[in-house]
């Protein structure tokens, strides 16, 4: 035995030799094999009593150290109880991932070797496979650009508010120093209705405030309406308001409705305002040569969002921000420090073109995840579980229930009830009470979770299959527990 490592003696407490480390490392990928086995019988949904949870962590007052075995498994033994299990198969939920084991090992690598991303001479390898799965994401979209600019963010909501940061200090270069404040009116944004709401927070973050966030009206099918957009604009403008950006989302969060794209694409040119597109869940179709086509018109945007932590099923916090206007980014988060490292020519510092400065290798996972299972791999997931989705609406429809949304993609919004609200206020609320009574009663199986949500104001439940786990007999015992009452 190699002398030096026989002696070898923790420096601190932090520290661990070989043999401990080995032993442990084992102790948990066993832990995480045995709930990998045992999650399908499992209750996805935990009975969950905040004083409970507090309680025992009572036991943990940090004073004395504890064996790290029993910690472990003690952590572990938590997570199994007082979580709702995204990993289990009856999980029809809001596209939190079951994260596939190639992008766990990834993450391990990452939170091992823990690559500092902020400058890129910190971490070359890092920073480049990063930019190479960028590249090939933006690539898959047909953003212009070589390669497609970008970079990997925390989720769809960071991705988002770089859209409006770099919307905003492109078209109005003078709000980097002076603020909007200086600005001769109001600057506007508009996303449909039906939109993710992170842009009110967004807004509010930007100092445009939440009024400057115009949610535009739906068709009956809840895509944004072009014409009510046209005129929003122009009723903003001869208000003096400044409109600069339209959001289009591919996949809406709770009905997965595409908006008209080129439409909206069309509209932003003519108006001069820049064009985001939020694909924080459907982007993932990219991948797929059979479903590419229902994001046609997202190659017009300036900008993309598309989360890796929703259908591409790796480990949170996964997003992405794409964009052609490699330029504006370095505009929009311009900096320079006399203790970060010299910039290298060609390869931009991640600090000075994102809102993170310490960055952790967040690509690196869907990096080893798509070269392991190739392009293909994901298709066919994504292929797949697209017609989980058609089965469960047929299932539905024959058992009676009404399907109140319209999209190639994999979520389904039911009801028992009216497809619109008719008779005022009480009645909707009667059909919400009555739903999520039903939602209730599917938690209390154990076998699935599912929502409610509201469409347009008409209340709904909803089911969504992204997880890669989902088989047609997990539809099937959904669609059957549902009819059963
Ligand atoms: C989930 C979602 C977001 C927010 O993304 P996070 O990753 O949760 O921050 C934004 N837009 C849409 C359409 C989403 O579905």
């Amino acid at each position: 035995m190699d002398g030096s490592l026989a002696e070898f003696k923790p420096n601190t407490a932090l520290e661990m030799d070989a043999d401990e480390r080995r032993r442990l490392f084992t102790h948990a990928f066993d832990l995480i094999d045995r709930h990998a086995g045992e999650v399908r019988d499992l209750p996805v949904t935990p009975d969950a009593d905040p004083l409970a949870v507090r309680h025992h962590l009572r036991r943990y007052d940090f004073d004395a150290p504890l064996e790290a075995e029993a910690v472990l498994d003690d952590t572990a033994a938590l997570l199994r109880r007082w979580t709702v299990h995204t990993t289990h198969p009856g999980y029809f939920g809001l596209f939190n991932p079951n994260p596939a084991p190639m992008g766990v090992l990834g993450d391990l690598l990452t939170a091992a070797f823990n690559p500092q991303l902020a400058a890129w001479s910190h971490a070359p390898a890092a920073a480049e496979i990063d930019r190479h799965v960028v590249a090939h994401l933006g690539g898959r979209l047909g953003l212009p650009g070589d390669p497609v600019a970008g970079h990997f963010t925390s989720g769809g909501a960071e991705a988002n508010l770089t859209g409006v940061l770099l919307a905003l200090t492109r078209t109005f270069p003078e709000v980097a120093e002076d603020g909007v404040a200086a600005l001769p009116g109001r600057p506007v944004l508009y996303a449909s209705a039906e939109s993710h709401l992170a842009w009110l927070k967004i807004a509010h973050m930007c100092g445009l405030g939440r009024g400057a966030v115009r949610l535009v009206p739906v068709t009956p099918d809840l895509r944004m309406d072009p014409r009510a957009l046209a005129s929003a604009v122009a009723a903003d403008r001869a208000q003096g308001h400044l409109p600069f950006l339209v959001v289009g989302t591919a996949g809406t969060t709770s009905a997965g409705v595409i908006d008209p794209l080129p439409e909206l694409a069309d509209l932003a040119a003519a108006e001069g305002m820049r064009f985001h597109v939020d694909a924080a869940w459907a982007g993932a179709v990219a991948l797929s040569d059979r479903l590419r086509p229902v994001l046609d018109g997202i190659e017009r945007a300036d900008s993309v969002t598309l989360d890796a932590h929703k259908w591409l099923s790796m480990p949170m916090g996964a997003g992405t921000f794409l964009t052609s206007d490699a330029e504006g980014l370095q505009e929009t988060f311009r900096i320079s420090t006399s203790y970060m490292p010299e910039g290298i020519s060609g390869a931009p510092d991640p600090y000075a073109s994102s809102v993170q400065w310490s960055r952790r290798a967040i690509g690196l996972k869907l990096f080893v995840t798509l070269a392991t299972i190739g392009r293909e791999g994901y298709a066919q997931a994504i292929e797949r579980q697209t017609d989980l989705g058609d089965l469960l609406r047929r299932r539905l429809t024959e058992a009676g229930w009404r399907v109140l949304n319209h999209t190639p993609l994999p979520v389904v919004c039911f009801t028992d009830g009216r497809d619109r609200p008719s008779d005022g206020p009480s009645d909707v609320h009667a059909d919400a009470e009555r739903l999520q009574s039903i939602a209730e009663r599917v938690l209390a199986t154990g076998r699935a979770w599912i929502s409610t949500t509201s469409l347009a104001g008409t209340p709904a439940l909803r089911a969504c299959i992204t997880n890669f786990a989902t088989t047609e007999s997990d539809v099937e015992s959904l669609a059957t527990d549902l009819t059963r009452g």
